[in-house]
């Protein structure tokens, strides 16, 4: 017997996890009716993974999906989506999950096409590759390793799904903004103060940089990380042996945003435009004590 589709509306796919809020009080995966995440899903992990080209990937699943009748034809939506496929993997052993799409009328949030909160049908996921029982326990290291304030930074200031999933994924590039601001303030950022508008406008100016960087490498990597035989590695930019200089110390956040120089000039303008982001947060965050 064919299975009823539900229009798709989710709500909060986190929420329902046992026992996640408790622990998690911040919802990074669905954070509100602006944006959510979808990046353990593999949403990013296409060669060309510009905000064009993955607007388009979900896009076409998210209409795919939506035309079909029932449930008993995902075979059928797997086969007609990896025709549609005009990209390729970033790197091999990440799996794409065919089933990532837009979970809102509205089309400002990614999320999972066969949630329980779309399909009422929790065994559904069992058609992904991980299976039903790893989508519903997963939390990415957003969780884990961001501080409640870091978390509570991200989701204030970015309000797009495809920004919102790069930064929230990026340890590094959150916590090492966080450390710079909070050494230079000799406190700790007090959330409270991040739902003012202007420093809401400066964060979001410098998790930006995620999108829009003058010294991104031209290879394609994702993050940090780029692909090599059959792996993944982290690109580091070895500062010593060319130009004979130590490490940046904004070092951790050239190399989340997929930096590469071509002389030591070019680091020194990069350290420039980071510092003054820094500095504007600083003295906006000041003057709003
Ligand atoms: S990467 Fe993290 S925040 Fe994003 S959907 Fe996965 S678990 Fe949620
Ligand atoms: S089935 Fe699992 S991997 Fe696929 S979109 Fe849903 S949660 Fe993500």
């Amino acid at each position: 017997m064919p299975v009823d589709k539900q229009p798709l509306d989710a709500s909060r796919c986190s929420a329902d996890r046992p026992g996640s809020l408790p622990f998690h009080p911040v919802d990074l995966c669905q954070p509100d009716t602006m944006k959510s995440c979808a990046a353990c899903c593999g949403l990013y992990n296409w060669q060309d993974h510009s905000r064009t080209a993955i607007t388009g990937i979900v896009s076409m699943q998210t209409d795919l999906f939506s035309a079909l009748d029932s449930y008993d034809n995902l075979d059928e939506y797997r086969l007609r989506r990896d025709q549609r496929i005009n990209n390729t993997k970033l790197f091999e052993t990440i799996y794409n999950c065919e089933f990532v799409g837009f979970v809102d009328r509205e089309r400002r949030r990614v999320g999972c096409l066969l949630h329980p909160s779309v399909t009422g049908i929790p065994a559904l996921r069992n058609h992904c590759f991980y299976g039903a029982k790893i989508c519903h326990e997963h939390f990415c290291p957003g969780y884990g390793c961001l501080t409640t304030p870091e978390q509570l930074a991200v989701v204030s200031a970015v309000q797009d799904w495809y920004l919102f999933g790069l930064v929230i994924t990026d340890i590094d590039l959150v916590k090492e903004f966080f450390r710079h601001v909070e050494n230079a303030l000799g406190e700790s950022i007090k959330p409270a103060r991040l739902s003012q508008p202007e420093l809401r406008h400066i964060l979001h100016d410098f998790f930006s940089l995620k999108e829009h960087w003058q010294f991104k490498a031209a290879e394609n990597r994702l993050g940090k990380y780029y692909f090599s035989a059959s792996e993944y590695a982290i690109a580091r930019i070895d500062y010593c042996a060319r130009w004979g200089v130590p490490e940046s110390r904004f070092d951790k956040i050239l190399v989340s945003l997929e930096s590469e120089f071509s002389s030591y000039e070019q680091v020194l303008s990069a350290e420039e435009m980071l510092q003054e982001k820094i500095h504007a947060f600083i003295r906006a965050y000041s003057a709003a004590h």
